[in-house]
């Protein structure tokens, strides 16, 4: 299928003007009909990736997605646009399923989104045979590894699926590492490389900077009243402390909520709501507050604690800035932290090899904490990526090695200071 086929329909059922960086090749691969690992950022748009090849072609589409916000949001846009598309998943009303199963009676439907659980019963083979599917699209592929924190055990079934179905497979995923694409080639794929897309990782707009604690809830709080009434992201590694730090920037007349998988799921919807509606509105969170966020506006992202690894830290900065304006992230990092994440590895259940390679994931990101130069560089190196230039929108570009010896100044806060990490 040649691209002039395709790019009308890009404006006439997406009302896109133009293909974003890297989807142009994708639904090209796509709608040829090759097995394709597309590997973009957070934001650049892997979902049309699938459905306009899906459109473009003949057949059902059956898009595998770990959550039913997400497929429920994109179907609703789908069948906005006048595509016939549907979900099933235990969420389901009897009339949408029974909508579903029509769609596929009369040879309407175009794509089905399931959730990985149904893949579990040996009806949802049956249906899909007899719905004429031609292609399994593999959204947030990088579930499938056991190595990352998404796993999610059902996503295992869909290489036998996609054995049992003998159809086209593509996985999407913004999961770069070298470790993450073998296992997905691996468990997807039976090992025979698809057809793989690496889309550029750098994301300009946002500026990055560690900072190491000293006065940590101190250091929050500048940060965040320094740019009150923007949205922002505060990451914190404890149920208890996100609770705490909303209160305390509330107190200092910030609006702030908490968010963690310990809250009740109505509060939590409610926060997601509030935090999507509302303008200027800070969100404390731990990791659970990720995967749905489609906010295009938020100004910053600050890590009050250090992430676990190199990849949940670009995963966390990466929904800052989704509009392309300037956006702002900051990592605060102590020895305690890294005290902490190096005990939940440990104690976590994980293989001795898979702890090894957590424990390597957790040394890049120390390596990027204490980077000598700038710090994009050594990001996007883990990416496999050389930036030419240092990025001029970094902490260690922008500071000024003659008037101020960065090293210095973290060496004596982390001799001196670090024994006063009190939140
Ligand atoms: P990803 O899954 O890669 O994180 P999405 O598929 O959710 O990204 O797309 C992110 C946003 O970008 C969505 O709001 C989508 O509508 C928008 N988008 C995708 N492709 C284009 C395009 N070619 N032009 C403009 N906006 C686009
Ligand atoms: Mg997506």
């Amino acid at each position: 299928m040649r691209m002039s086929d395709l790019s009308p329909l890009l404006s006439s059922i997406f009302g896109f003007d133009s293909f974003r960086p890297g989807q142009a090749e994708i639904v090209t691969a796509v709608a040829a009909g090759e097995d394709v690992l597309a590997i973009m950022p957070t934001g650049g748009g892997k979902s049309l990736c699938y459905q306009l090849p899906a459109l473009a072609r003949d057949g059902v589409t059956v898009v595998i997605s770990p959550l039913i916000a997400l497929m429920r949001d994109q179907v609703r846009a789908l069948k906005a646009a006048g595509v016939c598309a549907g979900h099933l998943t235990s969420a389901n009303t009897e009339e949408e399923t029974e909508e579903v199963f029509d769609a596929i009676d009369r040879g309407d439907l175009r794509l089905l989104y399931i959730a990985p659980e149904r893949l579990a019963s040996g009806g949802t083979e049956r249906l899909l045979r007899r719905a004429g599917v031609m292609m399994i699209a593999v959204d947030e592929a990088h579930c499938v590894s056991q190595w990352g924190h998404d796993f999610r055990p059902d996503y295992l079934r869909i290489g036998e699926l996609r054995r049992a179905l003998g159809v086209q497979t593509t996985a999407f995923t913004a999961t770069a590492d070298a470790e993450t694409r073998a296992e997905i080639v691996e468990r997807l794929f039976d090992g025979a490389p698809p057809r793989t897309f690496l889309q550029g990782f750098d994301r300009p707009n946002l500026s990055l900077a560690f900072l190491p604690k000293n006065q940590p809830r101190r250091q929050l709080l500048d940060f965040a009243l320094a740019r009150k009434g923007r949205s922002g992201i505060i990451y914190a590694a404890s149920r208890n402390k996100t609770e705490v730090l909303a209160q305390a920037l509330r107190e200092a007349g910030i609006a702030a909520i908490s968010y963690h998988a310990g809250m009740d799921p109505d509060d939590r919807r409610d926060a997601e709501a509030r935090f999507q509606t509302e303008d200027g509105l800070v969100v404390v969170a731990t990791i659970a507050f990720g995967m749905g966020v489609d906010k295009p506006d938020i100004r910053y992202v600050l890590h009050a604690d250090l992430p676990k690894s190199i990849e949940s830290y670009y995963q966390e900065i990466g929904r800052a800035g989704r509009d392309g304006d300037p956006a702002e992230t900051l990592t605060l990092y102590g020895p305690d932290d890294i005290r902490l994440r190096r005990a939940q590895i440990e104690e976590g259940l994980a293989a001795p090899d898979r702890k090894q390679a957590d424990h390597a994931r957790l040394n890049t990101l120390l390596a990027l904490a204490e980077a000598p130069v700038c710090r994009r560089q050594t990001l996007l190196a883990y990416f496999g990526e050389t930036l030419a230039e240092p990025c001029g929108n970094c902490d260690l570009c922008l500071e000024k090695p003659e008037t101020f010896d960065a090293t210095d100044v973290a060496r004596k806060a982390l001799s001196t200071v670090f024994r006063a990490e009190e939140w």
